[in-house]
């Protein structure tokens, strides 16, 4: 893991905010203010060694929502589109940090330095897109656009982000690959 280079957790925000939304499936898990709160609950943009902002003072608003929404449009379609078409996908995520006034600072915290990319607006769909977008081109620019990409799952269109070693990673979790490759036995077996 080049944990020195990007966040795993920011990057793990950035694929479960894509994946509030299962196209095949037709689910939405972010469609209420709601579920907004618990999604930001769970995903705190605090750098090491910060205490997470806090969630009683969290005012949301359908604005926060709908912003959160299309920041999710944007993440998404970067990582369905690295893979195939890097330089798209590094336009929509420039366009998404322009937008969100992303602007990098150098941190400093127990020997370790670290950048955190943080947006200059009190919007949370911003600071939300900073680190999200901040972290997804830290994972495009040390280990290379195929590195986000889509779950081969027959029935799945999650995205995910391979930080492995190899980079071999086709399916979002190891019960898709299991899925697939029963599927694909039964198939060369005739049976369904
Ligand atoms: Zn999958």
């Amino acid at each position: 893991m080049q944990d020195a280079c990007h966040s795993s957790s920011a990057v793990e925000t950035a694929v479960d905010l894509a994946n509030t939304l299962m196209p095949i499936k037709g689910e939405d898990a972010l469609e209420t203010i709601e579920q907004l709160r618990h999604f930001l609950d769970d995903h705190p943009l605090a750098g090491p060694g910060e205490p997470p902002s806090s969630a009683a003072d969290r005012r949301l608003t359908d604005a926060d929502l709908a912003e959160v929404r299309a920041l999710r449009e944007t993440v998404r379609g970067v990582l369905e589109r690295a893979g195939t078409d890097a330089v798209g996908a590094a336009a929509l995520l420039n366009d998404g940090l322009r937008g969100a006034h992303a602007t990098p600072a150098l941190r400093h915290d127990h020997d370790r330095w670290w950048i955190e990319v943080t947006s200059d607006t009190d919007r949370r769909a911003a600071h939300l897109a900073a680190t999200t977008l901040s972290a997804l081109a830290s994972v495009i620019a040390t280990l290379g656009p195929t590195r986000l990409g889509v779950c081969s799952g027959p029935r799945c269109r999650a995205t995910y982000v391979d930080l492995s070693r190899n980079g071999s990673k086709q399916y979002c979790t190891r019960t898709c690959a299991h899925r697939a490759s029963v599927a694909a036995y039964r198939s060369r077996h005739g049976r369904r």
